[in-house]
């Protein structure tokens, strides 16, 4: 993955101070609230959901087994289609190839699609520093780019902004890319999409190279598919002359019949809209007979991006996470991430994905992909939500162990491993000292009661490794009397036996 978070600090420093940020944490109770129930709705209304969250799982593991297949069928068509086919090993190699078709066609601007591959490339720094300038016409990327912020949200990556608060973007930050934001601009939706449109519209009517990922390929066609809900995407995709569309290799399906499945889950889990509003489709530069098309890019490259991805492949557990459709669900259900945020997740993938993406793509060493998968509660309402049905506790507990295994390397490049010899060695001694008194009915029954008599000495918290456990939550208070005394009282014989 791209440097562009490198340094992050580990996810509880890093969320530290989002959890104390009374306007951000409103601002995301807020959205995902409001998205959480609309999703739910739009999924109680298919009969059939368990079937296509079944299909879509298998269609997404039969391709994965036979990725290095549908990838080279892929290439064949897309170049029989008049597309080129560009193979990138990581993100440098992949800014790298985009920056120099960009240069070849001498121009010095680009229009770009909302692409999380782009974003995870960090192409758009890339470019920059190559003299290249990137406008998102995404509104919410628009947001993020004019506010030089970050995104935190997979789907919404503005979610953390406010109507007022983007208002007071789009006035400060307008003018400085081209057209001011109009006078007396107010914070009604319609007034601020207005004041995008306006601004977004000479961009891509100027713009000769556009820039997008894609939400699936087709392998058996050669066709790319976006799906968005704004029509910026479909501007970008048929206006400008050259398209260069940078893919994680995941995002391939066999046929065009599979989209069926995933047309319908992905609206739903998304936007919880019913179906979805743009759905752009193309392929190469020509139709299925040769012919020129008459809207669309006269030239058309295929950057296929692997950045981590094969590495995700060969993990028997972690694979499952590259079925993700990016579908953003499990964001909006995880209580760490509605209280956290997206930031403190050190990655253009936030939230539960995030969680086991990230630590799989740039590897658990560093301190913020060793701390990603604890970021967690482990109460599954991702699992139940994702339409793909991953299983995303699974995979963050398996990544725990490897981070147990595998340490990590801190920003001065020391390996640190964590603790895992004094943390098991104390886990294995608490083992011996129960397995010591269950086999002890006596002393086992005199630990309660002396237990119980001292109650009130006992400390509510931890001391010394436990310190962080304790830290949010207290220790159980031990009762006044033990279990096995009390049964005996109230009904009688020996160890309650009536
Ligand atoms: S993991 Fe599942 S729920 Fe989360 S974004 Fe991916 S597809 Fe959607």
């Amino acid at each position: 993955m791209s440097g562009t978070f490198v340094g992050m600090p580990a996810f509880p420093e890093a969320a530290r101070e989002a959890v104390h940020d009374t306007t951000l944490r409103g601002n995301l109770r807020h959205a995902t609230a409001t998205i959480r129930a609309k999703r739910a709705k739009a999924v109680a209304e298919v009969a059939d959901w368990a079937a296509l969250r079944e299909a879509g799982k298998q269609i997404k593991d039969h391709t994965l087994r036979h990725l290095d297949r549908y990838l080279v069928q892929l290439e064949e068509a897309v170049t029989a289609a008049g597309g080129t086919v560009h193979w990138a090993a990581d993100a440098d190699e992949a800014n790298r190839i985009v920056a120099d078709l960009v240069k070849a066609t001498g121009e010095s601007e680009v229009v770009k699609v909302k692409s999380m591959a782009t974003q995870e490339t960090g192409l758009n720094e890339a470019l920059e520093a190559e003299g290249i300038r990137a406008y998102e016409t995404d509104l919410a990327e628009l947001i993020v780019q004019l506010g030089k912020d970050r995104p935190s949200h997979i789907l919404v990556p503005a979610i953390h902004r406010n109507r007022g608060e983007i208002r007071d973007i789009f006035r400060s930050e307008m003018g400085e890319w081209g057209r001011p934001a109009p006078d007396g601009l107010t914070d009604t939706p319609a007034a601020l999409a207005e004041a995008a449109r306006l601004h977004l519209r000479e961009k891509f009517l100027r713009a000769k190279v556009g820039i997008s990922g894609a939400n699936f390929m087709v392998a058996e066609t050669g066709t790319l598919v976006v799906v968005e809900s704004e029509g910026n995407g479909r501007m970008c995709l048929t206006l400008p002359e050259t398209l260069i569309s940078v893919v994680g290799i995941e995002k391939i399906v066999p046929t065009w019949r599979d989209l069926e499945v995933f047309l319908q889950t992905l609206p739903r889990s998304s936007t919880a809209e019913r179906m979805n509003p743009y759905t752009s489709m193309w392929t190469g530069t020509s139709d299925v007979d040769g012919a020129a098309t008459a809207d669309g890019p006269r030239t058309f490259h295929l950057v296929l991006l692997d950045n981590g991805r094969t590495d995700t492949l060969a993990d028997e557990v972690g694979r499952q996470a590259l079925r993700c459709i990016r579908c953003s669900a499990c964001l909006n259900v995880c209580p760490v991430y509605e209280r956290a945020g997206g930031h403190a997740y050190g990655s253009v993938y936030p939230g539960p994905i995030g969680a086991i993406l990230s630590p799989q793509l740039r590897g658990t060493r560093s301190e913020i992909d060793a701390s990603l998968p604890y970021a967690s509660s482990l109460c599954g309402a991702c699992y139940e939500v994702c339409p793909v049905a991953i299983d995303i506790p699974e995979v963050l507990v398996h990544l725990r162990e490897r981070v147990v295994q595998g340490g990590v390397v801190t920003e001065r490049g020391a390996k640190v491993l964590l603790k895992p010899a004094k943390g098991h060695a104390a886990e294995r001694a608490a083992m011996r000292a129960a397995r010591w008194a269950f086999g002890r009915p006596g002393a086992l029954r005199a630990g309660q009661r002396l237990a119980s008599r001292t109650r009130r000495f006992h400390p509510r918290t931890l001391p010394g490794p436990g310190k962080a456990w304790s830290a949010s939550r207290e220790l159980p208070p031990v009762p006044a009397e033990p279990f096995r005394d009390w049964w005996q009282r109230t009904h009688g014989g020996k160890d309650g036996a009536k």
